[in-house]
């Protein structure tokens, strides 16, 4: 399940973003501070951040800055959230890094459609929509993959790092980013790890021809290639 950080210091806003969150189906946590939030980042990244501007402590601008700036934090979507509405502070929020921006008072339905399409651009592995690279299907939300009318039978594991070579194709990802991309952050597996599930993976994809969706590209990691040669 995809996971929202919200952080907003007033508890009715706070609220109500959770409400609805939670409704599309996501997980939502609540911070009210800057303090709390950072905790909160350091403990789990998650799939996207709500940050609202004004907070008590750190505002919401000095942190987007900070999670810019660090290796572990620097591709989170974060959507601003302020009641100023002037141009000038879109600006400084889009440039501390905000890869959108909401202001104050908004509709639930443009929050979510923010929300979505941040999540389109920047982490489409966190949504729920269904893919489909070279005739293979891979839906979320029934947790299904097939091709043509063939259902593939497919590990929870595997499943997620298809889901995340689907969403990413054609890119090299080392072992090392699949770790933290699929696996999470902070943890301590071994890169070994990867090429174990990625052999199920091409196991798996066997009986319906797409065992060579994945490519291994030497020294570098994996690709998921849309050029498939032998093509059964
Ligand atoms: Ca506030």
């Amino acid at each position: 399940m995809s996971r929202v950080l919200v952080v907003e210091d007033e508890p009715a806003i706070a609220e109500l973003i959770a409400l609805n969150l939670r409704h599309s189906g996501f997980d939502v946590v609540v911070a009210t501070t800057g303090d709390a939030a950072q905790v909160e980042i350091d403990r789990v990244l998650p799939n996207l951040v709500l940050l609202d501007w004004m907070l008590p402590g750190q505002s919401g601008l000095s942190l987007a800055k900070r999670w810019r700036s660090e290796a572990r934090t620097r591709e989170l979507p974060i959507i601003m959230l302020t009641a100023r509405a002037q141009e000038v502070d879109k600006v400084a929020g889009l440039d501390a890094g905000a890869d959108d921006y909401l202001t104050k008072p908004f509709s639930t339905h443009e929050l979510m459609a923010r929300v979505r399409a941040v999540l389109r651009r920047k982490a489409p592995q966190a949504l729920d929509s269904a893919v489909e690279v070279t005739g293979l299907r891979l839906d979320p939300a029934t947790r299904r993959v097939s091709r043509e009318d063939q259902e593939v039978k497919i590990g929870p594991t595997e499943f997620k790092l298809l889901h995340f070579f689907m969403t990413h194709p054609e890119r090299v990802h080392s072992r090392a980013q699949l770790l933290d991309k699929v696996w999470g952050d902070h943890v301590f597996i071994e890169e070994r790890t990867v090429d174990v599930h990625v052999k199920r993976l091409r196991e798996a994809l066997s009986p319906v021809g797409r065992s060579q969706l994945i490519e291994t590209v030497r020294g570098a990691g994996y690709r998921l290639t849309q050029q498939l040669t032998n093509v059964a």
